[in-house]
């Protein structure tokens, strides 16, 4: 079989698709040992967290050559793919369960890996995610995150800067400024804050227990962020995550987050970093699926009120402050 990993372009929607077939040989949650454990192979002994390439990339320094098409645009799957080990503790359940400072120390690598990453001539975007729970097809267990380092600004951040640009254009301030100013006037989505960040419940929330996490200060680059702003977000990012953990009592509800800054070595007064966590569990047994309306239209449909399930998160977000 010929091996493939290239970009493609969807002509109709004006984005690229990340094509490869390297990760069919990517292990289903292997009963035999866990290659994130301290002493595998890849991990060694004498860590706390590690940052490691991801060995069935999507992107990589050296890609192949892109098929070449006669009518269809390709290019070079160009880029970085890292998986974050957050600890050497295997059966941990979630990274809220870590210490703040020891969150801190994980943010702290990978921000040196974004600094890594601006120099690279490839790298034009540096995003960091989390998935969690086995429901949305987590194949390792053992507590981690990813990095990928890509070679064009992905589509959803795109169109959010866009945005962003043409109401800084308007009315000449950032828009994810007054989007905070907003819902700390309103209060009525805010489920979390303290002197240098806030959590809340976006009024245009489009997954069931979805949380926006800002720094109230302008910043738009995780490479901005000091050692008291990454301790800031490490406590803010533990509490929100304890609280989602806590919405039902049978299971830990299933997320997806992801990092949103600007591109990288492009500090934008109109764009401002912030963490979207998407909380997925619609109650104890069922899971909110992209579906016809979401997957087949492209907007979403959200089955109560952002305010509602606020007031649910912002009561179990404060149990986990009294711990
Ligand atoms: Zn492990
Ligand atoms: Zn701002
Ligand atoms: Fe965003």
């Amino acid at each position: 079989m010929k091996n493939i990993s290239e970009l493609r372009w969807d002509p109709l929607l004006g984005e690229w698709v990340l094509v490869s077939n390297l990760r069919t040989f990517r292990p289903w949650l292997p009963s035999t040992a866990c290659p994130f454990c301290p002493g595998s192979p890849e991990t060694g002994q004498g860590w706390k967290a590690l940052i490691l390439k991801n060995k069935f990339p999507m992107l990589s320094e050296e890609p192949p050559s892109p098929s070449r098409h006669v009518f269809y645009k390709t290019d070079l799957a160009e880029g970085a793919c890292f998986v974050v080990v957050e600890t050497p503790e295997h059966s941990l359940d979630d990274l809220s369960d870590l210490p703040i400072n020891h969150i801190t120390y994980v943010l702290e690598l990978i921000k040196d890996k974004a600094i890594e990453a601006s120099t690279r001539s490839y790298a034009k975007y540096f995003l960091w995610f989390r998935n969690k729970g086995v429901e949305i097809g987590v194949s390792l267990t053992h507590p981690h995150s990813q990095i990928y380092v890509t070679p064009f600004i992905p589509v959803k951040i795109e169109r959010e800067i866009d945005n962003s640009r043409r109401y800084y254009e308007r009315v000449g301030k950032c828009i994810h400024c007054e989007i905070i100013s907003q819902e700390l006037m309103e209060w009525v989505r805010v489920i979390y804050k303290d002197e240098g960040w806030v959590a809340f419940t976006p009024f245009y929330a489009r997954w069931p227990f979805e949380v926006h996490i800002y720094p109230l200060r302008h910043v738009s680059l995780l490479t901005e962020l000091n050692r008291s702003d990454l301790a800031g977000l490490s406590k803010a990012l533990k509490t929100v995550l304890c609280g989602l953990k806590n919405v039902f009592k049978k299971k830990p509800m299933p997320y997806v987050f992801v990092l949103h800054q600007s591109p990288l070595n492009e500090a934008l007064p109109y764009y401002h970093l912030h963490v979207e966590i998407y909380g997925m569990g619609m109650d104890e047994d069922k899971l909110k699926h992209a579906a016809g309306m979401e997957l087949g239209g492209g907007n979403f449909t959200y089955d109560s009120t952002p305010e509602l399930n606020a007031l649910t998160l912002r009561k179990t977000v404060g149990e986990c402050l009294k711990e």
